[in-house]
Formats: C-alpha cells, sequence, structure tokens
C-alpha cells in the first residue's frame, strides 16, 4: 500500500464542566464528546524522499511544522525512526478554530493513517499516547463515537451512542481565542457547573429528553456575555424548533439537535440565507468507532 485516503471527523461538546485549573497551567475538565458527520479529507501518499510535504485547499493555513498534519507525521517519523517521507493532501471542510477539534481530528488521522501505511501495528494505548503529545482532543479523535472525557482529555469513557439526530452547525464570523475563553472564566462559588453525571446517567438509559435538559457548557459564561451573537444564534436555533442548541468546544461555532429532518432543513436555509451563520452545516450524529488494535 503506497497511498491511504481517509476521513477526519469533526466532534461537538454536549456537555462541557471545567473543573479547575492545574498548577502546570492545563484545566481539568469534564466533557461529553460527540462526533458528528462533518470531515476533512486526509489523503496519505508514500513518496520516494524522506521529507514531509503538506498540501491544502485553505490558502491562509500553514503547510509547515504548523500544522498538527505535519505534526502528528513527524512525530510517527522521529518515534519510529523512518525515513521515507510523506506528501499529505488535506482538504478542509471543518471550519478552522471553531470549537469542532478540526486540527485534532485531522492529527488523529494521520497517527492512525501511517500505523497503517508503514505497518507499524500500534496497540491503541501507544497511538492514544502519542496523540496527546499533539493535543488534549487528539486521543478521542482516535476513539470517536459518544464518550466521556476528563483530565486534560486524556480519561476517556465510552458511551452508548447518543440516539441520532440532525446537527445544525452554525459559526459566525467572529473569531473568539481560546486562551481568552479560559483565561476569562470564573471558577468562583456562582459559577453554575453543568451536571455532567446526569447527562452520562441519561445517555446510559437512552433518555434523549433528560439528557438534553442538562446539556451545558461552562464556557458559555464567558463568550455568551462578551460575544452577543452567540447568544442570538442559540435563540434562533431554539425557535426553528431544536431540542437544545449550545456552543462547542470554546466556540465560536454554536450547534443545534433536531429530531425533525424538515425542522433541521428549514432552519438550515434561514441561517444561509440570513447573517448571524459565517459557515453553516446541516449533518447528523455519527457513531461509528475509529477501529484501531
Ligand atoms: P479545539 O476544538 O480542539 O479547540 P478548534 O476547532 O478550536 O480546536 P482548530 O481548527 O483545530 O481549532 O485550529 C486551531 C489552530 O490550529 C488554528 O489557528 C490553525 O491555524 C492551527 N492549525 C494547525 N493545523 C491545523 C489543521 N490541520 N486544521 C486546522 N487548524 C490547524
Amino acid at each position: 500500500m503506497n497511498s491511504i485516503k481517509l476521513k477526519a471527523y469533526a466532534k461537538i461538546n454536549l456537555g462541557l464542566d471545567v473543573i479547575r485549573k492545574r498548577e502546570d497551567g492545563y484545566h481539568e475538565v469534564r466533557m461529553i464528546m460527540q462526533t458528528i458527520g462533518l470531515y476533512d479529507k486526509v489523503s496519505i501518499l508514500r513518496t520516494n524522499n524522506t521529507s514531509i510535504t503538506v498540501k491544502t485547499n485553505l490558502p491562509y493555513l500553514p503547510v509547515d511544522e504548523n500544522n498538527l498534519v505535519y505534526k502528528a507525521a513527524a512525530l510517527i517519523k522521529n518515534t519510529y525512526q523512518i525515513s521515507q517521507g510523506v506528501h499529505i493532501i488535506l482538504d478542509k471542510k471543518i471550519p478552522v478554530a471553531a470549537g469542532l477539534a478540526g486540527g485534532s481530528s485531522d492529527a488523529a488521522t494521520v497517527l492512525y493513517g501511517l500505523n497503517r501505511l508503514f505497518h507499524l501495528n500500534l496497540p491503541k494505548e501507544e497511538l492514544m499516547a502519542l496523540g496527546l503529545k499533539l493535543g488534549a482532543d487528539v486521543p478521542y479523535c482516535l476513539m470517536r463515537g459518544t464518550a466521556l472525557s476528563e483530565g486534560i482529555g486524556e480519561k476517556l469513557t465510552a458511551l452508548p451512542p447518543f440516539p441520532f439526530c440532525y446537527v445544525l452547525i452554525v459559526k459566525p464570523g467572529i473569531n473568539v481565542s481560546t486562551r481568552y475563553v479560559y483565561e476569562n472564566l470564573k471558577l468562583n462559588d456562582s459559577v453554575k457547573h453543568p451536571n455532567i453525571d446526569a447527562i452520562v446517567s441519561a445517555i446510559k438509559t437512552n433518555d434523549l429528553r433528560e439528557a438534553v435538559s442538562h446539556f451545558d457548557n461552562v464556557l458559555e459564561t464567558v463568550t455568551v456575555k462578551d460575544y452577543p451573537i452567540i447568544g442570538q444564534i442559540k435563540e434562533q436555533l431554539m425557535a426553528s424548533g431544536a431540542i437544545t442548541s449550545l456552543m462547542s468546544g470554546s466556540g465560536p461555532t454554536v450547534f443545534g439537535l433536531y429530531d425533525s429532518k424538515e425542522k433541521a432543513e428549514r432552519s438550515f436555509y434561514q441561517f444561509k440565507t440570513g447573517n448571524l451563520g459565517k459557515q453553516v452545516y446541516l449533518t447528523g450524529l455519527y457513531q461509528p468507532r475509529l477501529k484501531l488494535s
């Protein structure tokens, strides 16, 4: 095998809580992760030289060691002393810096792809440990589906699949820095922490309404206040018949879940023709796990 074509799926957070800031600067989190059907295409080709080259459809993305796909390939090549080069073609559709873990998913996909392309047969634990070096969400992106993520993202517990819903993704045309959001998050007594355990229990009993009633993202306490457009998108999603709407990760993307295709489609066209969403996608939850040995 000289090349491999893969899909790198985006994630949303059905719940996101921040427990505390650790002394090393990382935040300890508890998050419900969920893969969705929106993906980037990643093709990896073995070459006749020793270098890593990257080509992407987004002119503003780096193609050097600052791109996460490059970092992932370099990590595999250096760790396992592989001299042969690779060329990576990255066709991005997942909005960038959006809270959808696009870069993390691309990196996870390259780890998975090179493991197969170079017949490394790395066990799941080793691949996930490598992933964590690239980013807190990368181990989850090697797992996919519905999961509880704890620690800084490295402690993963698989959950039963969340009942299928249509997902409307709305990314406003603003940039929200992840660092800004975490720095302005006040973890004092007045902050309302999402009940992540209640979401986990409801998912285990397949109780969609109960699960959704506990969906919350503690980072919205910063973003909804500082970026009113996030609250406006949430309101329009709910008014259009979504069963819930929430910001994903540190934003600024907001998603709505729908149990009716008609309502989801109507809302999609409303956002497409309105001015709240710069990037708008209609997709669904995506449940298959990535098969690792
Ligand atoms: P998360 O949800 O994990 O916080 P995100 O969706 O907010 O991630 P990304 O799209 O992964 O953010 O990108 C964050 C930054 O990483 C961007 O500023 C971008 O320039 C850089 N980057 C490097 N490689 C990639 C890549 N392959 N795809 C997207 N962004 C990348």
